[in-house]
């Protein structure tokens, strides 16, 4: 029997007492904002614009309120998943601004993984006590070039999403690590397909700002970018009850308002369908080659106050800010209320921001425990969505059972050994 922290309804309920504690400790107009918080009742969008809002000596009372509601929420532990990165092609038919992954055909590092490739990584991962297989990848590539359709021919599939759907299905049955695809924009069929073969999904909801779609924005030809084409996945992920993990980008051409908009979004999603496992507040990074090279990165000061605001806005979700895209910020995140440091891995690079190494999970356990908290190991589905998945009989189920202890986090495997 598992005995699961948290449950996954009830995003919005405000947690009062020790919010309220925390206001009175900060004396500041913030804190007469955050005074306007009505107990058991979800923050309004006018409070939530004044808190992203606030100045820098309001900062330390928006924080107190933040983390006493990550306090409230699950006390004591922040988590992390323990991963392998399988970037399964970098071919896509988009091309975000911010974009270092993706790849044109015949472009240096344009690849497309075999299958072969995939068990490999994943046997290496499962050998350094990973559980997650992290599946990322660039959206339809095939219906924009016809190298990747010949690739496709070549392996044996019809389509990218039938060749993620088999490797999916090969690394949960020949290994002890969970799938988690990140595939760009699914149909309901598809959602359907692939949660046969993994526990949980991904998609980033990014912005609800469709003006980034304008020519030379950040979402400039990028088709699969359109804000309403992704709540649409997201909530027929709700409906078919997939656990889900998404999150709002910032610093690509959005303001502070969108920010709040982006998380009210989900939000509401969550509120209807009770699906959304973990919310991600990413930061842009700006790197020599992308097309957004020269725009000003968020400092962390706008990260915190989004994941603060994140935090009260959703205290019931999991709040993850990613620390290789914010070294040195960790105890400063912790205390803006997130409780969970997302994928790490102690084999691959991060493929996304490959100039910004994952920090060794020592020093993160260490910096953790100096903030008073326990740095745990979770699977990439967290443990409330858990007893939905095992009473479902079939593979999957097995392997969540054989993967998690009685908390429903990662089961202890011993001394984990280090990558090279
Ligand atoms: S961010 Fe994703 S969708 Fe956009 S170009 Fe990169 S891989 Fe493609």
């Amino acid at each position: 029997m598992i005995r699961c922290i948290g449950t996954p309804a009830e995003a919005s309920a405000v947690t009062p007492t020790a919010i309220k504690t925390a206001i009175s400790e900060h004396g500041s107009s913030c804190g007469a904002d955050l005074a306007d918080l009505v107990p058991g009742s979800p923050i309004p969008r006018d409070l939530a614009l004044r808190l992203i809002r606030c100045s820098d000596d309001d900062l330390a009372a928006l924080l107190a309120a933040a983390r006493a509601a990550r306090e409230n929420f699950k006390p004591g532990v922040i988590t992390y998943s323990r991963k392998v990165f399988l970037p399964l092609t970098n071919l896509c038919r988009d091309y975000c601004g911010y974009c270092t992954f993706r790849r044109d055909p015949g472009e240096p590092g344009a690849h497309t993984m075999t299958p072969e490739e995939v068990l490999a990584v994943a046997r290496a991962g499962e050998k350094l006590g990973c559980t997650e297989a992290l599946f990322s990848l660039g959206d339809k590539p095939e219906l924009l070039f016809p190298e990747m359709r010949e690739t496709l021919r070549h392996l044996g599939y019809k389509s990218t999403l039938h060749y993620l759907e088999a490797m999916c299905e090969l690394v949960l049955r020949e290994t002890s690590l969970l799938p988690h695809p990140n595939p760009g924009l699914l149909s309901a069929e598809w959602i359907a397909r692939l949660a046969a073969v993994s526990p949980s999904m991904g998609l980033m909801l990014e912005t609800t700002n469709g003006a980034l779609l304008a020519l030379g924005a950040a979402h400039d030809n990028a088709p699969d970018k359109v804000p309403a084409k992704r709540l649409r996945t997201i909530e027929e992920a709700g409906k078919q009850r997939v656990p889900f993990t998404t999150g709002l980008l910032i610093g690509i051409g959005e303001t502070p308002e969108d920010r709040v908009d982006t998380l009210l979004a989900i939000r509401d999603l969550h509120d209807r369908y009770g699906h959304i496992q973990e919310v991600i507040v990413q930061n842009f990074r700006a790197k020599p080659t992308i097309p957004m090279a020269h725009a000003p990165e968020p400092g962390p000061g706008e990260m915190l106050r989004a994941a603060a605001v994140a935090r009260l806005l959703m205290p019931n979700v999991n709040i993850q800010a990613p620390p290789n895209l914010n070294t040195p910020y960790y105890e400063e995140l912790l205390d803006a209320g997130i409780n969970d440091w997302g994928g790490i891995s102690p084999l691959t690079p991060d493929y996304i921001n490959p100039e910004k190494p994952w920090p060794h999970l020592e020093q993160l356990r260490l910096r953790t425990e100096g903030r008073g908290l326990q740095l745990r190991q979770r699977l990439p589905v967290y443990p409330e969505f858990l007893p939905a998945l095992i009473s479902r009989p079939g593979l999957l189920s097995e392997k969540l059972q054989a993967a998690c202890d009685g908390e429903g986090l990662a089961k202890s495997k011993g001394k984990k050994k280090r990558a090279a």
